[in-house]
């Protein structure tokens, strides 16, 4: 019998970003990160000018290199049979408008979503908060799933920051690597979580902001 891995005999466009997008959108489920399809991951290859892309509503445990969509960023699909991620327009947004950004993750976590859905952002209840490049995760405004509003105001809501909170739907990271955005995704769950046990039984204590800066300042280059 010939296996699926035999059946691929030459190297597909995107070869690399596509097993990463497999490997990450499994750890979105095994990571508690999201339920069912939602949420979706992309990787940009800056060289190429061109962007992989999870497919929109394919279980992630059934996802292969094949079932990944290659776009450019005026969201041409270039190649892939499948359709992809319908916030397609979210993801290339941060790789025109930020050098930086090479992976997005969006999520629809539960902490991030109760942030979301209060329409709050995240302060420094604990220390790891400065992940996201500052003293506080933001949270956008409001816009429609899979428009263009929601592209503009995820990208203005992070800023010069690597996460925000989706109002009312979940949560995005935008970071240098994929191995980095992925673990902005769990590492702010947690916070959230975090913050919001916190609130449940007293008020939680904030680090000062100039203690963020001045923590970013001395972990620059650290995890880098
Ligand atoms: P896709 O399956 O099209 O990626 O949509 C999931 C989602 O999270 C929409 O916001
Ligand atoms: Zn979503």
């Amino acid at each position: 019998m010939i296996t699926k891995e035999k059946e691929q005999t030459t190297l597909l466009l995107m070869q690399k970003e596509r097993e990463q997008i497999c490997t990450y959108s499994r750890k979105l489920i095994t990571s508690n990160l999201t339920t069912g399809t939602g949420g979706n991951i992309s990787i940009f290859n800056r060289e190429k000018g061109l962007m992989a892309i999870s497919p929109s509503s394919i279980p992630y445990f059934d996802l292969t290199p094949e079932s990944i969509v290659i776009m450019d960023l005026e969201g041409n699909v270039v190649d892939g049979d499948n359709k992809p991620s319908v916030e397609f327009a979210m993801h290339a947004i941060f790789y025109s408008h930020r050098q930086d950004v090479n992976a997005v993750v969006h999520t629809h976590s539960n902490a991030c979503s109760v942030m979301a859905a209060l329409h709050w952002d995240l302060p420094a209840a604990n220390y790891l908060v400065a992940m996201g490049g500052g003293p506080t995760i933001p949270c956008s405004k409001y816009a429609t799933y899979a428009t263009k509003e929601l592209a503009h105001a995820a990208l203005e809501a992070m800023g010069k920051g690597y996460a925000a909170f989706l109002a009312n739907h979940g949560f995005i990271s935008a970071y240098p690597t994929i191995d980095g955005a992925f673990g902005l995704a769990d590492e702010i769950e947690r916070c959230a979580d975090i913050f919001l046990r916190a609130k449940s039984v007293g008020e939680p204590q904030i680090i000062p902001d100039e203690e963020i800066y001045a923590m970013l300042n001395a972990a620059s280059g650290y995890n880098k």
